[in-house]
């Protein structure tokens, strides 16, 4: 029996062509305050957490990574921390077996840093694509006591949990695929799909476009056609359709 609850660890103002890039005109620049999560997956085998959200150091200092100029704003409250979402749910870092990075941008694995004593479960080649590269900042992640479990291709991470490739975002980029009993198979996504219409039409800004393409069109497959089963990194529009903590999906 599986349980996932997925909560939210902040948000990032951002135009909206960042994640739509078939916008037009003055549509391209316009905000869109888009959430930031994570997922609690409890199985048999132990807990399993999906992305580590963002760093608290944004609370008080939202341009603590990228500084002023970026073109995204971070929104973080106190409570958006991972380790408080998880202790609302009574889950305390040190209960958490597993961790899947779909990849090791900011708002995917900053706060890797609070989970010493699980296995981080990311691809070998986004690994080693990341390692060193300012916009995957090591601070978060690439620290020394941290195990991380270099994976290629498909993996089992526990029964009916499993990562897929969903490169383009980044070379090595994963989704999670989870079969829950009563919901059926869903997907986590991460950066491989920032909202549901980039599955719908196909297209998302991407680094490689083929890849990209290519991994919407698994996702979608993956869906068998059912995109609520789909969930999206940054969708904010849908993010508010869905079950949040301490609700579940099983
Ligand atoms: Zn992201």
């Amino acid at each position: 029996m599986i349980e996932l609850v997925l909560f939210r660890t902040g948000a990032v103002d951002i135009a909206r062509s960042a994640f739509q890039p078939w916008l037009e005109g003055a549509a391209r620049e316009e905000r869109v305050v888009a959430p930031v999560w994570s997922g609690l997956l409890r199985t048999n085998e132990g807990n399993v957490v999906f992305d580590t959200g963002l760093h608290p150091v944004h609370v008080e200092r939202p341009d603590a990574t990228f500084g002023p100029q970026s073109g995204l704003k971070v929104m973080m409250e106190k409570e958006d921390a991972i380790v408080s979402r998880l202790a609302a749910l009574g889950v305390k870092p040190d209960d958490v077996a597993i961790v899947v990075n779909s990849h090791l941008h900011f708002d995917h694995a900053g706060n890797n840093g609070a989970f010493p004593r699980a296995t981080f479960v990311v691809q070998a080649e986004h690994l080693a694509f990341a390692k060193g590269k300012p916009n995957f900042p090591g601070v978060y992640w690439d620290i020394a006591e941290l195990r991380y479990l270099p994976v290629t291709g498909r993996t089992r991470v526990a029964t009916g949990v499993e990562v897929i490739p969903t490169p383009g975002h980044a070379p090595g980029h994963q989704s999670l695929v989870v079969e829950l009993a009563e919901s059926g198979r869903v997907v986590l996504t991460g950066d491989a799909a920032f909202t549901r219409e980039n599955i719908e039409r196909g297209e998302i800004p991407a680094m490689d476009q083929v890849a990209a393409k290519e991994s919407l069109a698994l996702l979608g497959s993956l869906a068998e056609g059912d995109l609520k089963r789909i969930f999206t990194s940054h969708d904010a529009d849908n993010w508010a359709t869905w079950r949040h903590a301490p609700a579940a999906y099983r």
